[in-house]
């Protein structure tokens, strides 16, 4: 089926207390990885790009491959810009071909946030995409010892109807990447920001956020589990052990990406599971059961 947009599988997902994971992903292998774990689970799936591939014809690449997986499945497939610096690449996504867009303005003081994201929304509902913004900055782990304000209740509903974003990501304690101590995560402030917002929230550093707090979180009404770290430590880790198996011997590289491909999305799976688990259960509904 053609890509849709996060309009078209959050609201359902936040309404049923689950979410849907956001894979980085950055070439074929990433990609068909992310979708398999789809199928294999039977969800829908949210492809995102960072920003930096945006620099060169990396963006564009993957959003070729991202049609061409989402064409040859029955499965809702997303196709996100993640991470968004500027309006500029808002535009890019949009002739791409991409259909969701993250403008990232969290380090911008709230009303030129505001003012930046507003213009972004406008930007990507003219071109059919769907609109995610960020308040209250999630840091890397690496600097998330660092006293960093957290989002308010107050802010998150002023900011989601002055822009008219689509998801918000809010800042409640997790970071990007690995921790390097067990993280706070705030899930009261999370469920009172829920309480407060209507539209999905968005989970930056799923990757190493531990799985009860991650489904504290989805309960509290976050409906879209962004995964890159852990996703691409995979990779690395596969590549490295199937170089040490092949001691110095020659295999052409697409046999030799096969294996890391599995891994990958035995993990993307394993993630998928949990951001479906209803209540302590698994469920599959969601996207099969709407069709
Ligand atoms: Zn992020």
């Amino acid at each position: 089926m053609p890509l849709v947009t996060l309009n078209d599988i959050l609201p359902a997902a936040r309404a049923e207390g689950r979410a849907v994971c956001a894979f980085n992903v950055v070439n074929c292998e990433s990609a068909k990885a992310a979708l398999d774990a789809a199928e294999r689970e039977s969800q829908p799936v949210i492809l995102q790009v960072f920003h930096r591939l945006f620099q060169d014809d990396k963006a564009r690449i993957v959003a070729a491959l991202a049609r061409d997986l989402a064409a040859h499945t029955h499965l809702p497939v997303v196709l996100h810009l993640d991470h968004g610096q500027g309006l500029e690449q808002v535009r890019q996504a949009v002739s791409y071909g991409f259909t969701s867009a993250m403008l990232d303005g969290s380090t911008l003081p709230l009303d030129e946030n505001i003012a930046a994201t507003r213009e972004a929304a406008r930007i990507a509902h003219a071109g059919g995409l769907s609109i995610e913004g960020e308040i209250g900055h999630i840091p890397s782990a690496a600097d998330a010892d660092v006293e960093l304000p957290l989002s308010t209740p107050e802010e998150a509903a002023e900011f989601a109807a002055a822009t008219g974003v689509d998801a918000l990501a809010v800042a409640v304690g997790t970071a990007h990447g690995f921790y390097r101590h067990t993280p706070t995560i705030h899930t009261d402030l999370a469920r009172r920001i829920g309480a407060e917002v209507s539209i999905p929230l968005v989970l930056h550093g799923g990757s190493d956020t531990p799985p009860d707090k991650v489904r504290d979180l989805i309960g509290a009404g976050f409906a879209k589990v962004n995964i890159a770290t852990e996703f691409f430590q995979v990779f690395l880790d596969q590549v490295r052990l199937q170089s040490e198996r092949l001691a110095g011997k020659f295999l052409p590289i697409d046999l030799f990406m096969n294996p890391v491909t599995e891994a990958m999305s035995d993990l993307a799976a394993q993630k998928i599971r949990l951001c479906k688990t209803i209540g302590g259960r698994s469920r599959h509904t969601g996207c099969c059961a709407k069709r």
